[in-house]
């Protein structure tokens, strides 16, 4: 796996869940006369499956609405949403990129054609000076010399100001690259690295020798529907937005921290022991336990929020799928012994 960027979307392999999204959104698709067609199945997917927050709601805007959903509002929904407005960006830069190294290699191919040809003339002049004994002709060929090194000289200048006007440019679409590259790898509702992202990550620690102790802890919103139920989505997704900023702020410079899916997050914990990934986890935790969320407008208390946190440490033998697999198993066991703990499994 290298470093570069795709932006094929990346979904979850588990074969039960994606059999489950099956389930609920062919029957969403034949109430909504929606043709059952690929393009159209990935929307609807991402619908059921809740992680999409954008899409869902651009979907639930339609449906409100009562807009058909043909093609064209498909394709511009799978554009937007799913496939990442970033590849037409990204292809934009390429294009640009492209052009601007094929301007640089004229310019500096003119500028060879030229600088030979006057070359030829210089050298010529000195040929004629050899043979020359009277100073007007030395005189004559001489201010010929001048002219050429001034054009030479023209010449070269033209050259410097084309090759800055290229690194201006080359550097204005690295930055542009490094944006379009940051917004393929960001989770737009809570500004964590997204599920590729977090794909990524894992594929990375797992190639590389495993010579100390690296953790991930996944987190799951306890009764999260039953706020969504109460308050709304808008609400639903203030709070995920406020779990996301807890775990920016418990988590060290050189963790990484994603949203896993749907209310599940995740911290990827390079080099850290488990008694640390542990002491982080509780602290988070307490840290949601402790707060006293409100609707920002009316002041009403959302009530208690908690969270069920499974760690793992990778072992040895470990593919992405089973350490997370077992992290999930922890977050199960987390789960089923009561919600609002963290549990590891060994
Ligand atoms: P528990 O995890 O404690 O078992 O209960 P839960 O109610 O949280 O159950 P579950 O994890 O199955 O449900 C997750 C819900 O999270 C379903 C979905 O509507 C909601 N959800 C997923 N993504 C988003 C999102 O982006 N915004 C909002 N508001 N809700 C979301
Ligand atoms: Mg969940
Ligand atoms: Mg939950």
């Amino acid at each position: 796996m290298n470093g570069t960027t795709t932006f094929l979307p990346s979904y979850d392999p588990c074969p039960e869940y994606n059999a489950r999204l099956l389930q609920r959104s062919i029957p969403m698709m034949m109430k909504h006369q929606v043709s059952t067609h690929p393009i159209n199945y990935a929307i609807w997917y991402e619908y059921v499956a809740g992680n999409n927050g954008k899409l869902t709601a651009a979907i639930d805007e339609l449906l409100k609405s009562k807009q058909a959903f043909d093609d064209e509002t498909s394709l511009s929904l799978y554009k937007n949403y799913i496939c990442n407005a970033s590849v037409e960006s990204f292809e934009k830069i390429n294009y640009a990129l492209q052009a601007l190294i094929e301007n640089t290699a004229n310019t500096v191919q003119d500028s060879s054609t030229q600088v030979a040809s006057v070359g030829e003339h210089v050298s010529a002049s000195s040929l004629k000076l050899e043979g020359i004994d009277n100073l007007s002709d030395v005189k004559n060929v001489l201010s010929g010399i001048v002219a050429e090194t001034r054009e030479l000289l023209k010449i070269s200048n033209i050259l410097k100001t084309k090759l800055n006007e290229a690194n201006d440019e080359m550097a204005r679409l690295r930055s542009e690259l490094s944006m379009v590259r940051e917004m393929a790898t960001t989770d737009g509702l809570t500004g964590l690295l997204n599920r590729r992202a977090f794909d990524e990550i894992l594929v990375k620690l797992i190639d590389s020798p495993l010579a100390s102790s690296h953790c991930l802890l996944i987190l799951d919103l306890d009764y999260f529907k039953k706020i969504n139920d109460r308050f709304g989505h808008l609400v639903g997704d203030k709070v995920l937005r406020y779990m996301a900023g807890l775990l920016k702020q418990h988590a060290s410079e050189h963790h990484h921290v994603a949203r896993f899916g749907g209310e599940e997050l995740a911290v990827v914990m390079p080099e850290t022991t488990m008694d640390t990934a542990l002491a982080i986890a509780e602290q988070i935790r307490s840290a949601l336990d402790n707060s006293r969320l409100k609707q920002k407008e009316s002041g009403q208390s959302i009530g208690k929020v908690t969270v069920s946190i499974g760690a793992a440490s990778l072992k040895n033998d470990d593919s992405v799928e089973s350490f997370v697999a077992r992290a999930d198993q922890a977050l199960y066991a987390a789960k089923e012994s009561g919600r609002n703990r963290v549990v590891h499994l060994l």
